[in-house]
């Protein structure tokens, strides 16, 4: 197949080649192709704790075993950080699937060392089939994607793609009344505050939209999210987004200081050649202070395609904007990476701070985030802060940026605008 020798593990660029030609192939002679991602569960632990070198190791070590057990004509890839891709052309079904499947699971059950450490490897695995689960080679790796991300949601070791799986899981259609959603303006922004940890004031608000459904009341943000993300519609809805979201910011009270306001965007926007336009009018229609507005990306989809999303951001940093990187601990990345970023602002993802107090596990990491992101300049802000208690730890830990119910849930502008006048710092630190 193409011109790649397939006994070596393969890059991204070069499994996408081998995944159209070999699904192109299959077409013609009616053979069936499996396709199997495996994802190392919480690999960013390995990186922060123990080390960069370690954790290139540790891929290494799993790139040498997963190749040991492939069939001479199968493609093995890496096509993320810790995630990589078995395709197996001319399989027999599912059953034949799982063979390979339970196989990697076997050889992954041994302990590596690196160091003298014993690293047990916890794997996730996600599979689909062409023909009989995926049309073409971009719903075969799709549907591996989701059983992917429902099998680590389940906290199961692997899962099949199935079409049950992949509904929206709402008796309605969603993708439909989204634009007319959009048209009419049925969406409202949230906000959430977020406190400066050192002088125990307001900073600014991360806003959250919502989606009151005239018959189905209030929608789920990620269905509606990823709704409009198949739908093309993410980018007119982002566009909302963004100016009601600088047309509160420029009413709000100056109490405390002019406040940030952030904002989300999809990894989908970020290759949008007219974003940055369109931001950059939107600060001068409303005349704010482009140093007030932070975008959020995720870590993950960063990942998704780090050399043209690295090149979006640096263009809205060029802006005066600031640069968040949203959920961090769930992606791929190591935080090496980020040196070569342009971010301002790293957010340690909710399920890092909700056992934190508990956790020594979660503390050494946050803290290990902590000192890395003061080295790189970022400011970090933890998100998901629940109590008093966790409020404080961070506090000793040097984090800069609070957010969470301790403080408020998102509400409504008039209610945040109300918070901030009556904000009162000896309601949180008692
Ligand atoms: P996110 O950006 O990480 O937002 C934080 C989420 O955590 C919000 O959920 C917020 O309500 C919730 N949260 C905040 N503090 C706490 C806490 O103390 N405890 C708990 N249990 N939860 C807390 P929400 O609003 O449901 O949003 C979920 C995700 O949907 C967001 O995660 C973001 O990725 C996406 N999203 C929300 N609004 C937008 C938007 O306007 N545009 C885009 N592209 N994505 C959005
Ligand atoms: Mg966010
Ligand atoms: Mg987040």
């Amino acid at each position: 197949m193409l011109n790649y020798d397939t006994s070596r593990l393969l890059n991204r660029e070069e499994f996408f080649h081998c995944l159209n030609e070999c699904v192109a192939q299959h077409q013609m002679d009616k053979g069936q192709i499996a396709l199997v991602l495996i994802d190392i569960n919480r690999f960013n632990r390995i990186n922060t704790l123990f080390g960069f070198k370690m954790g290139d190791d540790l891929l290494f070590n799993v790139g040498q075993r997963l190749l040991s057990l492939k069939r001479n004509k199968d493609i093995l890839a890496q096509i993320g950080n810790d995630e990589f891709v078995l395709l197996m052309p001319g399989i027999q079904g599912e059953a034949h699937a799982l063979l390979a499947v339970n196989k990697i699971i076997n050889i992954m059950r041994s302990e590596v060392r690196l160091n003298e450490i014993p690293v047990a490897v916890d794997i996730v695995q996600g599979a689909s089939l062409y023909p009989a689960l995926a049309a073409n080679a971009e719903t075969l790796l799709q549907g591996a994607g989701i059983a992917l991300r429902e099998a680590k949601a389940d906290g199961v070791s692997h899962r099949f793609f199935s079409e049950k799986a992949s509904s929206p899981g709402l008796d309605w259609d969603v993708e439909s009344e989204l634009e007319y959603a959009i048209k009419n303006r049925n969406f409202e922004l949230y906000y959430q505050p977020q406190v400066d940890i050192k002088t125990r004031l307001p900073y600014g608000a991360e806003a959250l939209i919502r989606w009151k459904h005239l018959d189905h009341g209030a929608v789920p943000v990620d269905k509606f999210i990823t709704a409009a993300e198949v739908t093309g519609q993410i980018m007119p809805m982002t566009e909302w987004i963004i100016n009601a979201a600088m047309r509160q910011a420029s009413e709000w009270p100056t109490r405390f200081g002019e406040q940030t306001v952030s904002i989300n965007l999809s990894p989908r926007v970020l290759h949008e050649p007219d974003l940055a336009d369109y931001i950059e009018s939107a600060i001068n229609i409303w005349g704010i202070n482009a140093d007030r507005l932070v975008l959020e990306v995720t870590e993950s989809g960063i990942m998704e395609n780090p050399e043209r999303t690295s090149e979006m951001l640096h263009h809205l940093q060029s802006l005066g904007a600031s640069i968040s990187i949203d959920d961090f601990g769930t992606g791929y990345s190591s935080l090496a990476y980020f040196k070569t970023l342009p971010a301002n602002e790293l957010k340690i993802d909710r399920a890092f701070i909700t056992n934190l107090k508990t956790s020594a596990e979660d503390q050494n990491l946050v803290s290990a985030v902590i000192a890395l992101s003061k080295g790189f300049k970022l400011d970090v802000v933890a998100e998901g802060i629940e109590d008093m208690d966790t409020l404080l730890l961070l506090s000793e830990m040097g984090c800069d940026l609070a957010q969470g119910y301790y403080l408020s849930k998102p509400m409504t502008n008039a209610d945040y605008q109300q918070w901030l006048e009556d904000y009162d710092q000896d309601n949180y630190w008692k």
